[in-house]
């Protein structure tokens, strides 16, 4: 038997089980051999009845004390008898197998195994299973697999197709090289799937679940080399060096760039200039002006005859950047083009036709930038600006609209290094790490309802020194009808608070996008000073004059957006604040705010967010698909994630091409690589 034979090659699974087994999406032996237990049960040794308490699955070793009774319970058949050991009495019964009553004989011993129920005054134990003591011995302190089943699919039978499985299928030759078992202590894979269906013991039983979850992440880490390699291969056909433009855009920059954004820039330059195309990850916190970098590569391309896009996961965001960039590309004789999702037909027509034709040199957009009536001309770069929004399959659908195209990626959310190595692993990355020197860090309260008085007060004094203000109002859940009334109300509230001249408006998702992008413009020209808004604001929105951030109901936001919202301020010379409004007296919630409250770093609080909230959406990283693994669970496992992703690097080439070659046999553990 081989592991790619469809399942019905077991003795015992006919077509029609196949058909079941199929539900399960299980089709060939490899596919049984993957499907792992969900839980184990250990059988100990028999309990007393007299100690046996109510809702636990328990075993005792008695005997029948009289004929099992037959009775009928609303349709069903239910079969009862008494047992009895040293120490009391039990009744059990059983449901629709009449047949047990002439198994269960007076005088009889054998062990029950089932679960203890109450009922009325006394205990009872529901739908035991029956064994013969020689048969239990050999099932004592065994953990017994438990699968994940389907309608028509017992347990027994999940299990006698495993073990089937196990012992006539054959394991090709361990394709991990013997050194990488030994450092990070692996046991062998034939093994390991023997011991993840039938362990001996709770420990060999982790030893397997150790080495099935390193296979997945080392497989993984291996192809993500394999990939960042080939990219890395691919020939650079659009060489692009600086140009007089781009040294008149960084000089025309009112300020000096950081460090980070120096190294940052040379990389960028390196890359483009080299012999093979550039796949750049740019990672900075927000604040730390990761923009212009964009800017000053898309200018690169536009200046090398090319063209360059930028994508932007709301359009909101995409509009800020076209503005900027089109007030300093103009001068230079770049074209810059929106490509907007609210854009009509027939705009969107004629803009499909400037850039087939290469009229425009920069195309700025959301989504829109991957469809299919799009053809680029010449496109020499793509940038994704807060990647962490997207999923790898969008960036690469982006890259995928031109040949050789150079990719920049920039993310603000720093995240956990083991969801980096699944994320961003095939990239380059720089660092960009400190903030613009003149920054002064932001300051934070964490206040209750009673502190808004002050708090509007505040604002008021910051707006009339000439600052703006953000607040961010109340989160409802329930629908974006009611969170447009809520911004509405509370614009209308908040006006009466504030002295008459100041000016106040409200921005929310309701809003059609041309009033959107009409009142954020607004804001950002210091027309309004005041704006009332939703989390539509959340994502890199830039408009430095702002210096107050006040957010209610802070305590429902996760950390990651609390982190992004406060960032929309401190992205000037003066000082900041963010106010954390929150009416809850949970510890919990509490707790969380005051992370909020200790720091203004965000690989510090993606920190305390990993431990506070534990495996699951960790840090506002979307539960993708890109994270899903068969057993391994990059969170609980990240220990192993990192060992597989070291170890995967660490290969030799000669290894490396072994285990390539292996790999190129069998089917991806992981699906979307
Ligand atoms: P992010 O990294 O969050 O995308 P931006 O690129 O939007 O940040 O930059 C935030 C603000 O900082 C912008 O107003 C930008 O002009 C400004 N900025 C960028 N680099 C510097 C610098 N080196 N010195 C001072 N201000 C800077
Ligand atoms: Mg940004």
């Amino acid at each position: 038997m081989q592991q790619c034979d469809p399942v019905n090659c077991i003795r015992g699974i006919g077509e029609k089980t196949a058909k079941t087994f199929a539900k399960l999406n299980i089709l060939t032996v490899r596919d049984l051999l993957h499907h792992y237990p969900r839980d184990y049960e250990v059988f100990t040794l028999p309990t007393p009845i007299a100690r046996l308490r109510e809702g636990g699955v328990a075993a005792i070793e008695a005997g029948i004390t009289a004929y099992a009774e037959v009775s009928r319970q609303k349709g069903l058949v239910v079969v009862s008898c008494n047992v009895q050991d040293a120490s009391g009495t039990i009744r059990l019964t059983w449901f629709n197998q009449a047949y047990l009553k002439n198994v269960l004989k007076r005088g009889t011993h054998y062990i029950f195994r089932g679960r203890v129920v109450r009922k009325g005054s006394t205990l009872v134990m529901d739908q035991p299973k029956i064994y013969k003591k020689e048969e239990y011995r050999i099932r004592l302190n065994v953990l017994q697999p438990v699968y994940p089943l389907t309608a028509g699919l017992t347990n027994h039978a999940m299990q006698k197709a495993v073990d089937q499985a196990l012992c006539l299928a054959g394991f090709p030759n361990d394709y991990l090289p013997r050194r990488i078992a030994r450092e990070n202590k692996l046991i062998s894979q034939k093994a390991a799937f023997f011991e993840i269906h039938f362990p001996k013991s709770r420990e060999t039983m982790l030893e397997a679940r150790k080495r099935i979850v390193f296979d997945e992440f080392f497989t993984f880490a291996v192809r993500l080399r394999q990939r960042k390699e080939n990219r890395h291969l691919e020939e650079n056909h659009y060489k692009l060096s600086e140009t007089q433009e781009c040294r008149t855009f960084l000089k025309s920059l009112p300020y000096q760039l950081t460090k980070g954004q120096e190294d940052a820039l040379t990389e960028i330059r390196q890359d483009v200039a080299g012999e093979y195309v550039m796949n750049r990850l740019i990672q900075g916190d927000v604040g730390s002006g990761k923009t212009v970098l964009a800017e000053y590569a898309l200018l690169l391309a536009a200046t090398n005859g090319c063209q360059g896009c930028i994508m932007a996961p709301t359009e909101v965001l995409a509009r800020q950047h076209y503005e900027v960039m089109q007030a300093a590309f103009k001068p230079l004789g770049v074209e810059v083009m929106l490509l907007a999702g609210s854009m009509t037909p027939k705009q969107k027509k004629e803009a499909y036709r400037r850039i087939a034709e290469h009229e425009v040199d920069v195309i700025v957009g959301t989504h829109t930038l991957i469809q299919e009536k799009v053809v680029y001309d010449r496109l020499a770069l793509v940038v994704t600006d807060e990647q962490h929004r997207f999923g790898v399959k969008q960036r690469e659908n982006l890259a995928g609209k031109g040949e050789y195209v150079h990719v920049l990626v920039m993310s603000a959310t720093p995240i956990p290094r083991t969801l980096a190595i699944v994320l961003y692993g095939d990239l380059d990355v720089s660092l960009v790490k400190e903030l613009p020197a003149e920054r002064l860090p932001i300051k934070n309260c964490v206040v209750d309802t009673t502190y808004r008085p002050t708090a509007f007060r505040f604002i008021a004094r910051q707006v009339s020194e000439g600052r703006q203000a953000y607040v961010i109002c109340p989160m409802v859940e329930e629908s974006e009808e009611v969170e447009a009334e809520n911004v509405t109300e509370y614009t209308a509230r908040l006006r009466g608070e504030l002295p008459g001249s100041v000016v106040v408006e409200a921005l929310h998702g309701k809003m059609k996008p041309a009033d959107k992008n009409e009142r954020m413009e607004r804001f950002a020209s210091g027309e309004i000073q005041v704006l009332v808004s939703t989390t539509v604001v959340e994502v890199g929105v830039n408009v430095p004059n702002a210096s107050v951030m006040m957010i209610e109901d802070a305590e429902r936001f996760g950390l990651a957006q609390l982190h992004q919202l406060r960032g929309r301020v401190g992205r000037g010379a003066h000082q900041s604040y963010c106010i954390f409004v929150s009416g809850s007296q949970d510890e919990k919630a509490k707790e969380r705010l005051s992370v909020m409250n200790r720091s203004n770093d965000g690989f510090y609080i993606a920190g305390e967010d990993l431990k506070l909230r534990g495996p699951g959406d960790v840090f506002g990283v979307r539960q993708s698909g890109e994270l899903q693994f068969e057993l391994g669970d990059i969170y609980q496992d990240a220990e192993v994630l990192a060992a597989a992703d070291a170890a995967a690097k660490s290969l030799t080439k000669e290894e490396y091409e072994q285990v390539l070659a292996v790999l190129w046999q069998t089917e991806p553990v992981h699906k979307s690589v």
